[in-house]
């Protein structure tokens, strides 16, 4: 159910940024490799514009793996509902575990997990909860009535951020995905490659 259609396949990292002293370094990587929107509930950029809203979630918590603090394949781009309500638990990887195979969205906004994996992060971050329920129909809604009666909104809403990040212009002390450089989603607008929505 759009816009909550969970990604087909396992996310597979395009960037290997690295040496960065802070996680917060790595936020642009993370917005672009997770295209803009919370790993967990799909919350995106767009529909947000307060302080704060956006969070690094550490897959591996923090508290736990002090070695993995700054390693990005442990960083998720997540929105900070579902950062706050994960706190310092340890689950399975959102990028293969919440797919559209193994999570069902509802048109009245309900989520249900076909996997086990899935159903403890649905359980854990209160996924089913009546907010995340109230604030998916909405967006559902919206989604349709925009696109029907407003296309102009509906591509501000739906599609990405103007704000694209140039990563090839990031100083990054390491990097051992280069090729992503060339796929992020800046240079794709240039090359207009990038979608309109999404
Ligand atoms: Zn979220």
């Amino acid at each position: 159910m759009q816009p909550f259609q969970y990604p087909d396949a396992p996310h597979v990292r395009l960037h290997g940024p690295s040496g960065y002293e802070s996680y917060d370094s790595y936020r642009d990587w993370l917005r672009d490799e997770f295209h803009f929107r919370c790993v967990y509930c799909l919350n995106r950029e767009n529909w947000n514009l307060q302080t704060g809203a956006w969070h690094i979630d550490h897959l591996l918590p923090k508290e736990s793996y002090p070695d993995k603090v700054v390693e990005y394949d442990n960083l998720l781009y997540s929105c900070a509902s579902c950062n706050l309500g994960k706190g310092n638990r340890e689950l399975s990887d959102p990028c293969t575990c919440m797919l559209r195979e193994s999570v069902s969205i509802f048109d009245d906004g309900r989520i249900e997990g076909r996997t086990t994996e899935a159903q403890r992060v649905i359980e854990v971050l209160g996924l089913n909860g009546s907010d995340y329920v109230e604030y998916r129909s909405n967006w559902i809604g919206i989604y349709s009535m925009l696109m029907r009666d407003d296309y102009s909104r509906f591509l501000r809403l739906m599609g990405y951020p103007l704000d694209l990040p140039d990563l090839r212009r990031k100083q990054c002390p390491e990097n051992s995905r280069p090729e992503g450089l060339d796929k992020c989603c800046f240079v794709r607008r240039e090359n207009g490659e990038l979608p309109d929505y999404y």
